[in-house]
């Protein structure tokens, strides 16, 4: 009879691709307690940059940023938010919290020190309609809180959450009439934003 006690088998898993969607599955089975015993993780990226669209860099000799577009995070990105803030603390555990999007952001070997320095809070959005084929603003300025999208928390009730929504939509009626006068004074300001 063989005694020897045989090493569980460990599970092989692939990760396709290195945008946020497979960094995020990387990141959870890596999280769990003991996993170098039970997964053998890889991750296959086509090409040399992790990233995906989310991926940005800067080219010599002008260091310009290279990236495909703005990368905006709206405020109910909560499980997202607290991934960030989760591996930049493993990164950076000495990292002392400090106020949201105070500047200059800290900044260790080309990686913020935590969400506080990579992430600055906007409140002031906007979208063009084609009224009567015109573009039409829409500005809002969003409600604000003192809280930090990756600290979590009690999620608010339905009914506040109501409260909240007749609150904007009867604030935006007045803000909207204000934008569509302010972009008739000022048509060469909103063209840029357009783009
Ligand atoms: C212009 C633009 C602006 C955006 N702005 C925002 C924004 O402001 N806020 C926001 O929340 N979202 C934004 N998005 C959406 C967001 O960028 C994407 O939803 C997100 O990055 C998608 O992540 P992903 O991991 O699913 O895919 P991807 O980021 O596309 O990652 C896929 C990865 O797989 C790799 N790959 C592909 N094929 C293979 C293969 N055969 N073998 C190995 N690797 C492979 C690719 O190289 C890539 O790295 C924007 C998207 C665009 C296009």
């Amino acid at each position: 009879m063989n005694t020897a006690q045989k090493t569980p088998r460990k599970q092989k898993i692939a990760i396709l691709g290195g945008g946020v969607g497979a960094m995020t599955s990387a990141f959870q089975i890596t999280s769990e307690p003991g996993w170098q015993d039970r997964y053998e993780v890889t991750v296959y990226q086509m090409g040399w940059r992790l990233g995906g669209k989310g991926a940005s860099g800067r080219r010599a000799p002008h260091w310009r940023i290279e990236e495909h577009g703005l990368h905006i995070w709206l405020g109910f990105y909560h499980n997202a938010f607290r991934m960030m803030q989760q591996a930049l603390t493993e990164l950076n555990p000495e990292a002392a919290p400090v106020a949201v999007g105070h500047t200059p952001p800290r900044i260790a070997q080309g990686v913020f020190l935590l969400c506080e320095d990579a992430f600055e809070p906007h409140s002031y959005v906007g979208a063009y309609e084609a009224f009567d084929g015109d573009p039409t603003p829409w500005m809002m300025q969003m409600p604000t809180n003192d809280q930090k999208p990756w600290q979590g928390g009690a999620l608010p009730s339905l009914w506040s959450y109501l409260s909240e929504l007749v609150q904007l939509l009867l604030g935006q009626a007045g803000e909207s009439v204000h934008a569509r006068v302010y972009r008739n004074e000022h048509p060469i300001h909103h063209h840029s934003l357009i783009g």
